[in-house]
C-alpha cells in the first residue's frame, strides 16, 4: 500500500484541496523509469504527478542523479564541482538549484504559516 498521507489534491477548485492524509487520493498507474507515481483525487476525479510542484517534476535526470545534484549544493558544493562529480553539464545543475529554490521558498510559506504565534 501506497503511504500517500503527505500528499493532497491540488486542485484549488476541489472541496478535498490541500487536505493531506484524507484518503481521497489513490494511485491509479504509475509510469517513466522511475516508476513515478500518478494520484487521483477521488473526490474530484483529478489527476497529477507526485512530483507535480516540486524540482523533479518533468524532471529530465534519473531522480538518483537529480538528487545527488541538490545533495552536492547543499553541502556547499560549487556548481562546476557538482557538475563533475554528478555527470551532469553546469547549466543543468544551475536549472536544478533554481528549481529547488522556488520549491523551498513556497515549502517555508507554508510551514512558517503553521507555526504557533509569539505573544
Ligand atoms: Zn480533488
Amino acid at each position: 500500500m501506497d503511504d500517500l498521507s503527505r500528499f493532497c489534491c491540488l486542485n484549488p477548485d476541489c472541496p478535498d484541496h490541500g487536505k493531506r492524509g484524507h484518503g481521497n487520493l489513490t494511485v491509479p498507474m504509475r509510469y517513466g523509469p522511475d516508476q513515478t507515481r500518478l494520484l487521483r483525487c477521488s473526490t474530484c476525479k483529478a489527476r497529477f504527478s507526485e512530483r507535480k510542484g516540486t524540482p523533479l517534476f518533468d524532471a529530465r535526470l534519473p531522480a538518483a542523479t537529480a538528487t545527488a545534484v541538490l545533495e552536492h549544493v547543499a553541502e556547499g558544493v560549487g556548481t562546476r564541482k557538482t557538475a563533475r562529480l554528478t555527470g551532469v553539464h553546469p547549466d543543468t545543475v544551475t536549472r536544478y538549484v533554481r528549481l529547488a529554490g522556488g520549491h523551498a521558498e513556497r515549502l517555508h510559506d507554508e510551514l512558517v504559516a503553521f507555526s504557533p504565534h509569539d505573544g
